[in-house]
């Protein structure tokens, strides 16, 4: 199959490159390397360094004519999202918007997009936390992932291009930016490796559902023949605590500084895990990597 994907040089979208080359599909990465690195992109992917809005982007459509595209390039930060919400927009609503254009323009048989299971819902109501619940998200970026599943769903209706849509939990893993705003793993394996002291936020007893970024490229394989119409959590139904990841991450890491505490972080979720039953019904997809494998690895591949 030929797949576009977007975003293909950044954490997540590099990991699904690699799985779709696996399975012996023909892959094209449309990235700007904006927060997205070239070494990432496996051998065997042609990168196409452009914007999502640059007008190149029509030539590649046209000569490479993807059947399917997978929707990963994003401005992923909440705290860029609050400090900028016209470029958050423009990238993730824009963004979603043009990529769909040349879709419905150049025949596309389907998109799987990436939208934001963390960030969609807002404050959960009960827990876990399913497709059902209601959409009101605390963030502007959280907002402009649901304006892409918006468009997603406006191509189907209107153009009859079939979809996927992910809604992920917190994805941690090899490739994720340890200076990033992201990911507390990333963040504190990189602080553990150089020897220096973490910071927890608040009193560390919140609880995330975290996901091994392998999980979340398997669900991308899975969704090339099925899936269709689906909008799924993708998630681990477990809530992991703050202080948890620390302790695990010490020990992976051989590091005896003691954790320091901080203020909580205004706004954010206290506790937040997602239901997965939809994707494990819909797709035979369920987390296969435990927490501390996927801990093992991350910090492996940072050393
Ligand atoms: P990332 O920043 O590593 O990847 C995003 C990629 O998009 C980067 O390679 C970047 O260079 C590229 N990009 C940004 N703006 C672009 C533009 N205008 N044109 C072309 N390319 C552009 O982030 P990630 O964590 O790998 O996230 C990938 C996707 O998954 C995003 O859509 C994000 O919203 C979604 N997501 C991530 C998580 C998570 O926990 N990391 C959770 C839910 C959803």
């Amino acid at each position: 199959m030929r797949i576009l994907v977007s975003g293909g040089a950044g954490f997540i979208g590099s990991h699904i490159v690699e799985a779709y080359l696996a399975a012996g599909h023909e892959v094209a990465v449309v990235d700007n390397l904006a927060t997205g690195r070239r070494a990432n992109v496996a051998r065997g992917a042609t990168l196409h360094e452009v914007d999502l809005h640059a007008r190149e982007l029509e030539r590649i459509f046209a000569e490479f004519r993807p059947e399917v595209v997978n929707h990963h390039a994003a401005q992923a930060s909440v705290k860029v999202g609050n400090a900028d919400p016209v470029h958050d927009l423009e990238v993730n609503g824009g963004g979603t918007a043009r990529l769909l254009q040349l879709c419905v323009e150049n025949g596309v048989r389907k998109v799987i997009y990436s939208s934001s299971g963390g960030t969609v819902y807002g404050e959960p109501r009960s827990l876990p936390v399913a497709e059902d619940h209601p959409i009101a998200p605390r963030s502007n970026y959280g907002t402009s992932k649901y304006v892409g599943e918006l468009y997603v769903q406006l191509a189907a209706r209107t153009a009859g291009i079939d979809y996927t849509i992910f809604r992920y939990g917190n994805a941690f893993g090899p490739r994720q930016d340890p200076h990033g705003e992201a990911g507390v793993i990333a963040i504190f394996t990189g602080l553990m490796l150089a020897g220096q002291p973490c910071t927890i936020d608040g009193d560390g007893e919140q609880k995330k559902d975290y996901l091994y970024v392998g999980d979340i490229a398997r669900a991308n394989v899975l969704a090339l023949d099925g899936g269709s119409g689906l909008v799924a959590n993708i998630g681990t139904g477990v809530g992991i605590t703050v202080n948890h990841i620390f302790q695990v991450l010490a020990q992976a890491t051989e590091n005896t500084i003691a954790a320091r505490y901080g203020p909580p972080r205004a706004g954010d979720v206290r506790n937040f895990w997602l239901d997965c039953a939809l994707a494990k019904r819909e797709l035979g997809w369920e987390p296969t990597v435990s927490f501390e494998e996927g801990v093992r690895l991350t910090v492996e591949s940072l050393r």
